[in-house]
């Protein structure tokens, strides 16, 4: 993969007239070094940016520019840059220009968008959370199959590149990587993997953050709050909400979540009681 380059058609000639004169008083009185005048410089070509000034920018307009980095495979270190290089450029307006910055402008600006290693208090997601982290989801199909991937299977960050549609083996219901390694999926990724028609399935670690970045704010964004940790939705917290709601089926061994409309009660000729088994089975693998 060559490095990564911003898209020449998402990309404005000149920069906003206001951001312009802001940033030109910036450099003027400060001495940093080009690469971080450039960076601001760079973002601010953004096309969407346009005919936005600065002073109305809030933390969302600054994530469609992280998407587009994402999207063109830009690494986490380089996007972990930008919030930090916009509060130095914040702070001096702030203090600058009070009356146009308040103190609040942009105040909520991560520190960094991508944590390095796993967080230490992952936790398990209520069953609203996951109720509204599925209404979020409906809007991209991608979102959908990420958080699914990650919570109906229990895997591990990085093997999402293993559960690539490509790698589907629809005959033994499993993943299977170039390199030989195998995961097996259940009935409702079967049910997304049917669904997902000329999809943009680029999937890579970076895409699942971004994902998250995009989530967590959504579920902050509900009134009460729906999420207070100061740090993003990790997939970590996803996984440990996987050892508590998705289930193995006694009879068939599938993953299976717990909600009524995967489970039925089943008995056999040899099973007068009933047990509880996965719709996809009935309990027909209590007979062996
Ligand atoms: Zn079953």
């Amino acid at each position: 993969m060559g490095k990564p380059v911003f898209p020449k058609n998402l990309m404005n000639n000149r920069i906003n007239e206001s951001n312009k004169k802001w940033l030109d008083e910036y450099k003027s009185e400060t001495d940093l070094n080009k690469g971080y005048y450039q960076k601001i410089e760079n973002f601010f070509m953004f096309r969407d940016y346009k005919d936005m000034a600065f002073n109305t920018f809030t933390v969302s307009d600054i994530e469609k520019y992280v998407g587009v980095m994402v999207d063109n495979n830009y690494k986490e270190d380089t996007i972990n840059t930008l919030p930090g290089a916009l509060s130095g450029f914040r702070n001096f307006l702030v203090s600058k220009h009070p009356t146009i910055f308040s103190k609040d402008f942009l105040s909520n600006l991560p520190t960094r968008y991508f944590e390095k290693g796993d967080p230490s208090d992952a936790f398990v997601l209520s069953v609203y959370q996951i109720d509204l982290i599925r209404e979020f989801n409906k809007q991209n199909w991608k979102y959908e199959y990420i958080f699914e991937i990650y919570f109906q299977l229990g895997i591990k960050k990085k093997e999402i590149i293993v559960c690539h549609p490509n790698n589907r083996d629809m005959k033994r219901s499993c993943f299977r990587s170039s390199e030989g390694q195998e995961i097996k999926y259940n009935a409702k990724i079967a049910q997304l993997l049917d669904k997902q028609r000329n999809q943009d399935t680029n999937l890579t670690q970076v895409k699942a953050n971004y994902y998250f970045l995009k989530v967590t704010d959504y579920l902050r964004q509900q009134k009460p709050k729906a999420y207070e940790k100061e740090r993003m939705l990790n997939y970590l917290d996803i996984k440990k909400s996987h050892q508590k709601y998705i289930i193995v089926c006694p009879s068939c061994g599938q993953l299976t979540e717990n909600n009524a409309q995967s489970w039925v009660l089943a008995k056999t000729k040899r099973m007068p009681d009933f047990r509880l088994a996965c719709t996809e089975c009935k309990g027909r693998f209590y007979e062996n």
